[in-house]
């Protein structure tokens, strides 16, 4: 069943005042499973695109044989090649432990510190408000990242040592939510889903070879677009912020 928002929606929205956006993702994957065609027109339409990962997904493994360090490598080895796939200018990895994540302050600082060095006009990440939704890192980089962008990136008095070494308070113009239960924006990644599959397989440590990606992907794109006359989309809640 797909879920159709009882909500108004708005499909493509016009974004050509947007030059940058960031995204905000716990694992390595997150990003390409779920706004990965999104990503791929943004960087397709000249926007700067920059990745930040609060973990490198260094328990993400049944495997014994690996240990954390070498699976963190891998990881970030995997997510450097997706980013390039998908046309991403930059990736950052914070190095938090996987699976550790909390919404504390220190936490905050880190996303604060990236939003005031990058300056996107839109942030994307995992939906915080999103009911039952299981993965601890998702739940605590949702809630941190929207924390972040307001209002403790706008407001000059918290970290003030950022001022110190020169990066400026900054105010995101959108906040977009993947994974919504209440989705109001569509985007058609008709264009784009081969590169959303081929940055997913560049994650063979989680994917394998990937063989059942695109049909099931696929499957799950289709239900997105089809109330919305789309073949094949990415759903968000948007939080509009600057005015
Ligand atoms: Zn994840």
């Amino acid at each position: 069943m797909s879920a159709v928002s009882t909500h108004p929606v708005t499909v493509d929205p016009d974004l050509s005042e947007y030059s940058t956006v960031m995204v905000v993702v716990a694992h390595p994957d997150d990003a390409e499973f779920s706004c990965a065609g999104t990503v791929a027109r943004f960087t397709s339409e000249g926007k700067r695109v920059v990745f930040v990962l609060c973990t490198s997904g260094d328990k993400g493994t049944s495997r014994r044989d690996l240990s954390s360090v070498e699976l963190a490598a891998m990881r970030e080895a995997e997510q450097r090649e997706a980013s390039r796939r998908l046309g991403v200018a930059e990736t950052v990895f914070l190095r938090l432990g996987d699976g550790e994540l909390t919404p504390d302050i220190a936490f905050r600082e880190k996303i604060v510190r990236q939003i005031r060095t990058h300056r996107p006009d839109i942030l994307i990440t995992h939906d915080p408000f999103r009911p039952y939704a299981l993965h601890p890192d998702h739940r605590a980089v949702g809630i941190t990242a929207v924390d972040s962008v307001y209002p403790t990136a706008r407001d000059p008095l918290y970290f003030p040592e950022h001022l110190r070494e020169g990066l400026e308070p900054h105010k995101v113009a959108e906040l977009w939510l993947y994974g919504s239960e209440n989705p109001d924006t569509i985007i058609d990644v008709t264009e784009t889903f081969e590169r959303k599959i081929d940055a997913l397989k560049a994650h063979e440590s989680q994917v394998g070879t990937g063989e059942t990606l695109a049909e099931r992907i696929g499957e799950r794109l289709r239900d997105v677009g089809k109330p919305y006359g789309r073949e094949m989309a990415e759903a968000f809640k948007v939080v509009k912020m600057r005015r």
